[in-house]
């Protein structure tokens, strides 16, 4: 029987990442992952020559220039920047809110005008508020940003995604609403954006090469639950409150479910994301997967698309726990099993799911880049 250095539960970029860094390190790894193939959430699908990002839209950016050198050096980045699109109820405006949307909401052509029309709705939310400080989401917002911006653009998309009015949800979900003087719809503020060549596979493919790997073995349901028969060390990155069997209680998670679908032509929206903030349409977003790393003619050459629509979903036992639910109920606990993992002699926890806190993939690769393997 092969003795490990490390066992490695999970081969999203988490354990993909230190089982690089450790085979690097001269140890002997094996990854297990439940699922029936690698990566985690950044694992695509191939459909009709396209990669469909299965867990959702997966858009690498960073300011970190070691984490971006790093990603390189296993698979080219493309030249995808993220500039999502809002289609409300048919009036289309750029994000994030920058003087592109600032024309097409009221047709001013300078930073100037496009102030002094926010500063104007701004102060009649601040005066109907009549010295009060915002009671909710809407009061804050409006005073944030304005009545045009917040119904065409903020209102309903906030409400698809809480399933809740504005006006019941609190005013610290919206803390701050920057707004972009500038005519630059480049979602992201970081250095370094894209997506890799031939899809985020091929990063993770590089990432395991020469790395014994297993699918479909569940740590809890397979032998390797009696890891320290195998291996010297457990990198476990699986859910938090499942390896101490919930002995605390569930933590709770949010999701979103996706619609994908296979459209007979070249190209449906023109863009690989587009929001869809208003009621009359029951999905926040469509994303079109191929604009993520088919550029110009490209489009054209690959005859079919696929696109995925988006809704928000509560999350129920068995469906995907995409990101953490960050209430005092759910932050206290995750503490006390934050606690408990310290605990735990040769285990390191990691990642979204061995947290319980969500990451970008960026810093993600960061946590394990600082880490000495021993
Ligand atoms: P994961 O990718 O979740 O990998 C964990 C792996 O562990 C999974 O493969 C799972 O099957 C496996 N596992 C769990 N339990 C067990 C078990 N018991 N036995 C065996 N295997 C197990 N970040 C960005 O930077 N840009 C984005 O645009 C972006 N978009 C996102 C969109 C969505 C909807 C979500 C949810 C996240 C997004 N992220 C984005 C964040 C990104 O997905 C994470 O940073 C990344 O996936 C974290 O990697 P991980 O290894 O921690 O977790």
């Amino acid at each position: 029987m092969m003795r490990y250095n490390y066992l490695i539960v999970g081969s999203g970029l988490y354990g993909a990442t230190f089982a690089y860094r450790a085979k690097q390190a001269g140890k002997k790894v094996l990854v297990i992952d439940k699922r029936p193939q690698f990566g985690g959430n950044v694992y695509c699908e191939n459909i009709e020559g396209i990669n469909v990002h299965k867990y959702g839209a997966h858009i690498f950016h960073t300011n970190n220039r070691d984490v971006w050198n790093f990603v390189n050096s296993i698979v080219e980045f493309n030249r995808y920047i993220n500039c999502p699109v809002a289609n409300y109820k048919g009036e289309l405006y750029n994000l994030p809110f920058n003087m592109n949307t600032f024309y097409q909401m009221w047709g001013v052509t300078t930073p100037k005008e496009a102030q002094s029309k926010i500063d104007e709705q701004k102060a009649e939310a601040v005066a109907a508020l009549d010295g009060r400080e915002p009671q909710n989401l809407e009061e804050q917002a409006l005073t944030l940003v304005g009545k045009d911006i917040f119904e065409k653009l903020i209102k309903e998309y906030t409400e698809k995604q809480w399933g809740r009015n504005c006006k019941e949800l609190p005013s610290f979900i919206i803390k701050r609403l920057p707004v972009r003087m500038m005519f630059d719809n480049n979602y992201f503020n970081d250095k370094y954006q894209g997506i890799p060549v031939g899809g985020y596979n091929k990063l993770i493919e590089g990432l395991l090469e020469g790395i014994d790997c297993k699918t479909g073995v569940d740590f809890f349901h397979s032998e390797y639950q009696n890891w320290r028969k195998y291996a010297d060390r457990l990198v476990y990155t699986g859910a938090l409150d499942e390896y101490f069997d919930y002995k605390l209680g569930k933590l709770d998670w949010r999701t979103v479910s996706f619609k994908t679908r296979v459209e007979d032509i070249p190209n449906y929206q023109g863009n690989a994301v587009v929001n869809y903030p208003s009621h009359n349409k029951p999905y926040t977003r469509i994303i079109e997967h191929k604009h993520f790393e088919m550029f110009g003619k490209e489009v054209y050459d690959c005859p079919k698309t696929v696109v995925s629509e988006e809704y928000s979903t509560e999350y129920e036992e068995g469906m995907e726990p995409y990101y953490p639910v960050n209430d005092d109920r759910n932050n206290a606990l995750a503490e006390e099993y934050r606690k408990l993992a310290e605990k735990e002699e040769d285990v390191i926890f990691g990642g979204r799911l061995g947290l319980y806190k969500y990451f970008d993939m960026a810093p993600v690769i960061e946590q394990v880049l600082k880490l000495s393997i021993i």
